[in-house]
């Protein structure tokens, strides 16, 4: 074993544990190279981190919602704390420019404070003379929570901060392309919270499946692909689980007709090359009017041939690398079958040569209706730009893949708010794409998975509901009454 080793360790229990499986190597995606192994730990070791939870979930469940609170607030504190070294390595595993890294750990750490200002009050369902049911949020237990490579901080902090409030204990499992910002975000954590309420692990694929399928596991939280959200949720459903499924996307983009495509172009092209493409609720597809078609392909081929591609520690780049030579590989594939099928390049269109997994921003028109980079998820920095001849064909295209995630609509005003009951999408964005924001709910359809993450409604997934029914007998009444404890409608405090 040559490559350097980064110090980084799991958390199991509250305690450091360098892991007794074989370690796992991280690639730098700008090079190729290893630049440093992760640990990973055995069956057993899963066992104690799942254990560690178990034992720690009463106590945690039981204890002041304000005290969980001030810890969430002291781990987002913590966090920002040792920013730049969880973003340093964050940017070279994921390959993104450093200044992206930085901005999602001070979104994750943000993410604390706001997840912090939820509650989940209970709620009075009848208040009578002959009796008082009340509702009140209960938590899950232990919460496996298992986050995907491309986002891999925030959304892993997504899952643990509303799992950690709603009284669960959390075993969370980073990808191991993307380990080691996670596992030092869980160093950062453990001096803030009691020993085994988050347990970090880390390992192979296998560990995922090993840690969704324990039998102590009360919840699974998941974001990833299609395909390992399909194998989750059929063993979970062997044991009637809840599942939280955030899957992959197809979003389509319809730019209306007599949209200002001159003006809306660069906003597109963010929109779609946001993290080089490794962002679910990218804009995928493009649907522009024929009449437009042209002028919108050439105005975003321009922006993919001045995009600065170029790994993440560079200053001067825009877009990283993809983040594994597998995601290259698809990538290609997709684009090269397109054109085999008649569609034509306008930009980019082939790995950039040399070391690491760099694909171009790339411009692709004449698509044949069918083709997989049309239905498929691509995850890269691919914009098909599709011709329609009216709004209904558009819809019809958009709505013609598994997938069901986000969405949007570009121009006149009235014709996108009717236009935008008939996508099937979790989210349809008008005149923007892919704004997700901590108090707004985001979620998918089809096989983009179920479940809310975000907000209160992020926090609802977390809990299950109990409900306490009281008769009263002879109509006896306690002065006050049960609302006195009770908020009426939760959510922001
Ligand atoms: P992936 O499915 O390959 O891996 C995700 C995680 O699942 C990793 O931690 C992996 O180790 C683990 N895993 C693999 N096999 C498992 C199994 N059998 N059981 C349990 N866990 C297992 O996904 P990825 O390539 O890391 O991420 C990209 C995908 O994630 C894309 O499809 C993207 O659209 C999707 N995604 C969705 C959202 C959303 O909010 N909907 C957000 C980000 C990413």
């Amino acid at each position: 074993m040559n490559a350097p080793s980064v110090a980084v360790t799991m958390t199991l229990g509250g305690h450091p544990a360098v892991g007794s499986a074989a370690p796992v190597p991280v690639e730098d995606p700008a090079t190729g190279d290893v630049f440093a192994y992760a640990p990973a730990c055995t069956p057993q070791e899963l066992d104690t981190a799942v254990a560690a939870a178990a034992l720690a979930a009463p106590g945690w469940a039981a204890s002041d919602e304000d005290e969980r609170r001030a810890r969430l607030r002291a781990c987002g504190a913590a966090l920002a704390g040792c920013l730049d070294e969880v973003a340093g390595l964050l940017s070279r595993e994921q390959g993104k420019p450093l200044r992206n890294a930085q901005a999602e750990v001070q979104l994750s750490a943000d993410w604390f404070g706001h997840t912090a200002e939820l509650t989940l009050a209970p709620e009075v369902l009848e208040d009578t003379d002959t009796s008082c049911i009340g509702l009140e949020r209960v938590p899950h237990g232990v919460v496996a929570a298992i986050a995907p490579s491309n986002f891999p901080l925030i959304l892993s902090v997504c899952k643990i901060a509303p799992a950690l409030l709603a009284g669960n204990t959390v075993v969370l499992k980073p990808s191991p392309q993307t380990p080691l910002s996670t596992l030092r975000m869980g160093e950062a954590l453990r001096d803030h919270l009691p020993p085994g309420v988050l347990n970090v692990v880390s390992g192979d694929h296998d560990l995922g499946a090993g840690l969704t399928s324990h039998p102590a596991i009360g919840m699974i939280s998941f974001t990833g692909s299609v395909a390992t959200g399909r194998a989750i949720a059929r063993g979970a459903a062997e044991r009637f689980l809840p599942v939280v499924l955030e899957l992959g996307g197809n979003d389509p983009a319809i730019v209306l007709p007599g949209a200002d495509v001159d003006a809306l172009a660069p906003r597109l092209f963010q929109a779609a090359l946001a993290n080089s493409g490794q962002f679910c609720a990218a804009v995928k597809r493009v649907y522009v009017h024929r009449d437009q078609t042209a002028r919108l392909a050439e105005l975003l081929a321009d922006l993919a041939g001045c995009a600065v591609v170029g790994a993440g520690a560079d200053p001067a780049s825009e877009f990283g690398p993809l983040v594994s030579r597998e995601q290259l590989g698809r990538v290609a594939a997709l684009v090269d079958d397109a054109v085999a099928r008649g569609a034509r390049v306008l930009s980019g269109g082939k790995p950039l040569g040399g070391p690491g997994h760099f694909y171009p921003p790339t411009v692709v028109v004449d698509l044949p209706e069918g083709t997989e980079l049309e239905l498929e998820e691509q995850f890269g920095p691919v914009i098909p730009v599709i011709a329609y001849d009216d709004v209904d064909e558009a819809v019809g295209r958009a709505n013609s893949t598994q997938y069901g995630l986000g969405a949007s609509l570009w121009g006149d005003e009235d014709l996108a708010d009717e236009l935008a009951g008939r996508l099937d999408a979790g989210t349809v964005w008008i005149d923007t794409h892919g704004d997700l924001r901590h108090n707004v709910p985001f979620s998918g359809t089809g096989s983009s998975g179920r479940g809310a993450e975000y907000g209160y409604w992020g926090l609802l997934e977390y809990t299950r509901i109990k409900v306490r029914h009281r008769a009263r007998v002879a109509g006896r009444r306690p002065a006050g009454g049960a609302s006195s404890a009770a908020h009426d409608r939760p959510g922001e405090r």
